[in-house]
């Protein structure tokens, strides 16, 4: 934005040394002219491009180099004799680079300023013509007719700053809500709203990733699906509530017991998978054996009192090499399918 600002601050430098070459200006006003606004450019591209600008609340220097450009815009109007209207035109161009860059408040402010700066410079060219400027009086209609173009150039920027703000507040306010909802998707999409573990859509997610980790870094990967034994007859004795009740109080003794790396979810109805990875198939058995003796022997009290007893059987498999995760799922689930059939509150481990 600087350097735009900057070239479009040359082609105004060329332009009033166009008008003072064909005489309409004083070229020495004109050459002082030329040399502030150049010492201007500098100065902002130079603090910019060494970043020296960076320590300061505005490091694009928006507000310096609006007041700063319509200074010398004013000056100009003062010095370009009749060639003076392509003043208000230019103020326009620089107010433009401040409707994106300040806010309303530094706004008003820039614009305030510019009135002051540009009643100052009718006023010169009208009464105060010193001995330096080229002389040619301006009818009064004309000087009145261009401060008037100059405060609709102001206050129309600050309307528009104004509108511009709001709709970037606007927006941003939308953007945070927008971002708030997806995360709120997300987590909906991939959460149990019951025992607030990772739903079967998480966890297939998470197999096929770890598959995929485990083939470029081979690793012992574990699997054990779990299943409460009997749980109809909870539901039917007990009352569905109760069987809510006890799978929340399911998942967090399960939870408790396992490492924060593994990941549990719930895979459906009254069935867990438990992903465990760089686990030997030795230290997952011990690990779903304390769950299953920790499920066992730790009743859940139901809001009334009541005392429920639970069993869960398991199913463990090791991944294979070049196994795919479905084949894993169904050896695990045929290990469960034995230890039901065994009896029931047992773990297996697929052969
Ligand atoms: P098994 O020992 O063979 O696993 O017997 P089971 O009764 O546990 O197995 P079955 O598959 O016959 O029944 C599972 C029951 O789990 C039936 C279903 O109503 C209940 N269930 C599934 N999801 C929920 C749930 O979200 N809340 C409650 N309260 N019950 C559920
Ligand atoms: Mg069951
Ligand atoms: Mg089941």
């Amino acid at each position: 934005m600087a350097g735009l600002a900057a070239l479009l601050m040359l082609c105004y430098i060329v332009a009033m040394q166009l008008v003072a070459a064909a005489g309409l200006a004083d070229p020495v006003p004109v050459h002082w002219w030329t040399l502030a606004c150049c010492a201007g450019i500098a100065a902002v591209l130079l603090l910019i491009r060494s970043g020296y600008s960076r320590r300061f609340a505005d490091p694009a220097l928006t507000l310096f180099q609006t007041v700063y450009a319509i200074a010398c815009t004013a000056v100009a109007y003062v010095i370009a004799g009749p060639a003076r209207g392509i003043a208000p035109p230019i103020l326009a161009v620089i107010m433009m680079f401040g409707i994106f860059g300040l806010t309303p408040r530094q706004m008003v402010g820039v614009a305030l300023f510019g009135l002051l700066a540009f009643g100052a410079a009718g006023a010169a060219v009208q009464w105060g013509q010193p001995s330096w400027l080229v002389p040619g009086s301006q009818p009064p209609a004309l000087a009145v007719a261009y401060l008037l173009m100059t405060t609709v150039v102001l206050i129309s920027s600050t309307f528009l700053t104004v509108r511009v703000h709001n709709t970037r507040t606007r927006l941003h306010h939308q953007k945070r809500e927008l971002a708030e909802a997806l995360a709120q998707i997300r987590e909906l999409a991939t959460r149990d709203e019951l025992t607030g573990l990772p739903n079967r859509r998480y966890m297939l997610e998470m197999l096929r990733l770890e598959q995929l980790r485990v083939q470029r870094n081979p690793q012992p990967l574990l699997l054990a699906l779990l299943d409460l034994d009997h749980f109809k007859t909870i539901n039917d004795t007990h009352g569905h509530a109760a069987g809510d009740v006890a799978l929340q109080a399911f998942a967090r003794m399960v939870r408790a017991c396992v490492r924060s790396s593994d990941i549990l979810a719930r895979w459906g109805g009254e069935e867990f998978l438990l992903l465990m990875s760089n686990t030997q198939a030795a230290d997952g058995m011990r690990l779903m054996e304390r769950v299953r003796a920790t499920v066992a022997a730790t009743p859940v009290v139901l809001p009334d009192g009541t005392a429920l007893h639970l069993t869960v059987s398991t199913g463990l498999a090791q991944l294979a090499p070049h196994e795919g995760s479905e084949a894993l799922l169904h050896r695990a689930d045929t290990a469960l399918y034995q230890a039901k059939h065994q009896g029931r509150n047992r773990v297996l481990c697929a052969a």
